[in-house]
């Protein structure tokens, strides 16, 4: 009996099965839908015409050899691709022919990105015509893993970051996604693994630019017709770092531009790192397209560091600088800056200045004085724990109730009213604001923040609680 599409392909996945991690089984192989068999060919559909490059890339031996013990050695493998048309909801198929032969060079098929041609290339930092080794990195040494404290508060995004400059482009964590609030280390880590990377591998080629930079230049090539060059340069770069993505939202030209080189650096195997001020799925005025790629490989958040890698953060900073602060100066100050370490930093610079212009000695004493000013201007930026502190003297209960798990009606619509304002008056993440306010995930404060904005519009007393809370709230 002759075999169809559905059983060849069945068969070429049981192999496939035992051949390819689970991971990679499930991610690459699973998606792809058996359309026909006409005598010898194959066609099968695959939802992207980057999932078609990957599979080209990765798995094209395993196919040739699988398809082969199927259909005979001159078996053919011929590719749907559906095309997601941002504009359009509808999906455009179109075919690649692929001849199931060693030598085809499968680079040059339509879907491909132009090649590389290194000596004619425009480097949009400056120095025209420049060659592949000499681009500057734009690094800042002394962001560096050494100077970077590790605490609970970075490690995943440290370890992670640490093992791809050991092999970039190699890890699962491709992109890296660094993501939190301002201040909390995101330009320092990503930095530290561009230099990481070059003290392991000169030879590769490390770019560290932030988002608006790259719109800058983009915009730049657009208006002097050397877009090609742009696009050229950036998709030489084997491992790019792009600081602030969600400084993307909004210019959709940048981001297409950014969609392609990153599809090419990632299907050539070369290394993306990027960060921003929260998750991907809660990046808006980016595109979904972009949006899917950012999630692809790790996310990994940065948090506020908590008061033992506070004090080990100022014992390196003093360190460095070579200066000397008692413990118990250094303990004031990360007891009492406990917002960003950026903040931290600030606090030890004013101390340091302010010990050289009197000409005195860092007393627990005039630490105390000066710590105190700067942290009674920092806590006027709002906080979660603020919020909550207000919202809970409101209705007269306790921080710990509406922390806790009870799904009583008013603690729930009291927790609600806290992760609105949240939302509202800080630049927390969703998650941020979820993990504070009952170890809630970012969903659940999406819905209490819709939830919060519907009774608002259509519930006079309690618009007339949140003018009150909110009234507080301010006066601070
Ligand atoms: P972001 O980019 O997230 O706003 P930065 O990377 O600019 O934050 O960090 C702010 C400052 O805090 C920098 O001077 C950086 O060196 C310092 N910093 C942040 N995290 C750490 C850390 N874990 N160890 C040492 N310094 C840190
Ligand atoms: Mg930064």
């Amino acid at each position: 009996m002759k075999k169809d599409h559905n059983e060849v392909w069945k068969n070429c996945l049981n192999i496939i099965r035992d051949i390819v991690p689970a991971t990679s089984f499930r991610t690459w192989f699973l998606p792809i839908v058996p359309m026909k068999l006409e005598r010898n060919v194959l066609t099968i559909q695959v939802p992207s015409a980057f999932f078609y490059e990957y599979l080209e890339d990765q798995f094209i031996d395993i196919l040739r050899k699988t398809l082969r013990k199927e259909l005979g050695a001159d078996a053919m493998l011929e590719y749907s691709i559906v095309m997601h048309n941002d504009t359009s909801a509808q999906a455009k198929p179109y075919t690649v022919k692929m001849p199931a032969k060693e030598n085809t060079n499968l680079k040059s098929q339509p879907v491909s990105l132009p090649l590389i041609n290194d000596t004619q290339i425009k480097n949009p930092f400056i120095i025209p015509g420049i060659k592949k080794v000499h681009i500057n990195p734009q690094l800042n040494p002394e962001y560096s893993f050494k100077n970077f404290v590790e605490g609970d508060c970075n490690r995943l995004a440290r370890s992670a970051g640490y093992a791809l400059a050991n092999n970039p482009g190699k890890t699962a964590f491709n992109p890296l996604f660094i993501y939190g609030g301002t201040g909390l280390g995101k330009t320092h880590l990503s930095q530290a693994i561009g230099i990481e990377v070059k003290a392991r591998y000169p030879e590769k080629t490390v770019l560290y630019v932030p988002a608006h930079k790259f719109i800058q230049q983009y915009q730049e090539a657009t208006r002097n017709n050397t877009r090609n060059d742009f696009l050229h340069f950036y998709q030489m770069i084997d491992v790019l770092i792009i600081d602030d993505v969600h400084e993307f939202a909004g210019k959709e030209k940048s981001q297409d531009t950014f969609f392609h080189i990153f599809n090419h650096l990632h299907q050539t195997g070369k290394q993306l790192i990027l960060t921003s001020d929260r998750p991907p799925v809660e990046l808006t005025g980016l595109s979904k397209r972009l949006i899917s790629r950012f999630k692809w490989g790790l996310s990994a958040d940065l948090q506020s560091p908590d008061f033992q890698t506070r004090i080990a953060i100022l014992k390196q900073k003093i360190y460095s600088n070579g200066i000397e602060l008692s413990d118990e100066v250094i303990e004031y100050i990360a007891a009492n800056i406990d917002t960003h370490v950026r903040e931290l930093e600030g606090a030890l610079v004013t101390l340091m200045a302010q010990s050289t212009f009197n000409k005195k000695n860092i007393t627990l004493d005039l630490a105390k004085k000066i710590i105190d000013k700067i942290a009674k201007q920092t806590k006027r930026e709002i906080t979660i724990d603020y919020i909550q502190k207000v919202v809970c003297d409101y209705f007269d209960m306790n921080v710990d109730v509406l922390q806790s798990k009870t799904r009583k009606r008013e603690i729930v619509q009291a927790r609600q009213i806290a992760m609105y304002f949240s939302k509202n008056l800080t630049n927390s993440s969703l998650s941020t604001i979820g993990s504070q306010i009952g170890g809630k995930d970012h969903a659940t404060v999406l819905h209490a923040y819709k939830t919060v904005n519907n009774l608002v519009e259509t519930n006079k007393e309690f618009r007339s609680y949140i003018g009150d809370i909110e009234k507080k709230l301010k006066f601070y």
